[in-house]
């Protein structure tokens, strides 16, 4: 009844407009609405756009960059092969160089030899000394001879060939020292050899290459002592009976020593410390290289305590046998 009345009333005269009103309303809200979701989507399509462009740009950059880079790589690889070549000319040139300079080096340290043991008729004592002199300087060439040529092979990575044999390292040192008495006497060092007094096992070892580790050791020993020091170079059996057993050798002077600072440096080719340039302006600084070089190759090791202007002593261990 209460329905009936309102609807059959006037008031639908009333209600129909608010009706239309409202629907209007709606209608505009949603189009709003619709509206800014479409500029959304229009907003979101010129990003994604301005996106591609950037990526397309950056794909050309990286085409650009990629094809810089193999032209690099290309004159890379060249510069290498340049370099292959610069270095195996220059292996070759220092080996044929030593090489050559050996045998005639070998010929005058012979005839100073003859010379300076009699054999070419007595010598006086003024004449010694020079004879002392040219054996001295011919054997720093030898030396230096060799360690540039050690140097070449082992960088050619030739030197890994080495030839083992039973050495009796108590006769070599003796050689060793033998070849030092001269220079050490011209600097009134005194230079000797203890060694146990048993007799000791032969050690597996390219005899030469010890030899040339031994030099230097010895060599560096009497260059950095002064005048009236002390050089002595020790061979001890206590790692005889180790798992590991084998011999030490010491090299032990009463020289320069070598700087806190310097330690670490020691082993590196070409390192020379100040003091050491002062107290010998010639050295090449390959001698040590050489010395760990050689004793790492043995399976043994090369260490060294020092303390400025009281000493230094170098240690080399060889194991007995090699695996
Ligand atoms: P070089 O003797 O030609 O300089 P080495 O490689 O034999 O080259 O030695 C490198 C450096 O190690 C030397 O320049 C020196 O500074 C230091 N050195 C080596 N042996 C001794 C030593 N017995 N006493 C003091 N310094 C040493």
């Amino acid at each position: 009844m209460f329905f009936d009345s309102i609807l059959n009333s006037s008031s639908v005269s009333i209600l129909l407009p608010l009706i239309l009103v409202a629907v209007g309303f709606l209608a505009g809200y949603f189009f709003q609405k619709q509206k800014s979701h479409v500029s959304t989507l229009v907003r979101e399509a010129k990003l994604k756009a301005e996106q591609i462009q950037k990526l397309e740009k950056a794909s050309d950059d990286l085409s650009k960059y990629t094809r810089a880079l193999s032209s690099k790589e290309f004159e890379l690889v060249n510069a290498n092969r340049r370099l292959r070549e610069l270095e195996n000319a220059k292996s070759k040139f220092v080996s044929v160089t030593t090489h050559q300079l050996r045998t005639p080096l070998a010929g005058i340290k012979w005839t100073f030899n003859m010379l300076q043991t009699g054999q070419l008729g007595p010598i006086t004592s003024d004449q010694k000394e020079f004879i002392d002199k040219g054996v001295e300087s011919t054997q720093k060439m030898i030396q230096i001879v060799n360690d540039l040529l050690h140097i070449n092979l082992s960088e050619e990575g030739i030197a890994d060939a080495l030839r083992f044999e039973p050495v009796d390292i108590s006769a070599l040192i003796e050689e060793v020292a033998a070849e030092f008495f001269s220079p050490a006497g011209s600097k009134k060092i005194n230079l000797s050899v203890q060694k146990p007094a048993g007799a000791l096992p032969p050690i597996m070892a390219d005899r030469g290459k010890i030899k040339m580790a031994l030099e230097n050791l010895v060599d560096n020993a009497i260059k950095y002592t002064p005048t009236a020091g002390q050089v002595t170079v020790v061979i001890s059996d206590k790692n005889l009976n180790s798992a590991n057993a084998g011999l030490e050798i010491m090299v032990r002077d009463s020289g320069i020593g070598i700087a806190e600072k310097d330690k670490s440096k020691i082993f590196q080719k070409f390192f020379r410390s100040a003091g050491a340039v002062s107290a010998e302006p010639d050295g090449s600084g390959l001698g040590l290289y050489i010395v760990k070089d050689i004793v790492e190759k043995h399976a043994g090791s090369v260490w060294f305590e020092s303390e400025i202007n009281k000493g230094t002593t170098f240690h080399l261990t060889l194991p007995l046998k090699q695996k």
